[in-house]
């Protein structure tokens, strides 16, 4: 290989160059990023969580003003915990998608449903093979595409990549509003 095939050899993780930062897979959603800003999320490479944590910084910074906005933070915070199970831990997150999704709940209620939400959570056996869009994705189409949209889309991606688990959790999140209306 000479000099330019490496230096234009940058996509992927061949370690041709000891000052190249080494990519990294995420473990949950399987994006693949060089490491740029760190986060910490539970099932999320830090590059990953990071990367997040950037792209919906300007949603946290307006989510107190604007309900709207709260409630597209609430979307995206529960598409990327989906798409980041961590094994053995009930799926409250594709829980709270398929209300939010399918059932035309209002991501505001997230904090009064919490306590059915955490009781009807289902453990799911397996996850998605692969995810057909992730936040390294919406970071991508950012400059296109704006922000509401790519959440919206990315949330129903998420949700439909889950089909093997959508009998589990739609029975859940009948129980939850059945409990929800009871409870009235
Ligand atoms: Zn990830």
């Amino acid at each position: 290989m000479t000099d330019a095939e490496t230096r234009a050899d940058t996509a992927t993780a061949d370690p041709a160059g000891p000052e190249r930062p080494e990519a990294e897979v995420c473990p949950g959603c399987g994006a693949v990023l060089v490491p740029g800003p760190v986060g910490s999320s539970p099932g999320a490479s830090a590059s990953c969580a990071g990367l997040f944590e950037v792209t919906v910084r300007g949603l946290r910074e307006e989510a107190a003003q604007d309900v709207r906005t709260a409630a597209l933070l609430q979307l995206a915070t529960d598409a990327y915990a989906a798409q980041h199970p961590v094994a053995g831990e009930p799926a409250a997150a594709a829980l709270r998608l398929c209300l939010w999704l399918e059932r035309g709940t209002d991501p505001l209620r997230a904090g009064g449903l919490a306590g059915r939400v955490d009781d009807a959570a289902p453990r799911l056996p397996s996850r998605p093979v692969r995810w057909t869009t992730t936040v390294a994705d919406l970071a991508a189409d950012l400059d296109v595409v704006d922000l509401p949209a790519l959440v919206r889309s990315w949330a129903h991606a998420v949700w439909t990549d889950g089909a093997a688990a959508h009998p589990a959790v739609r029975a859940a999140a009948d129980a939850v509003l059945t409990g929800s209306a009871a409870g009235r």
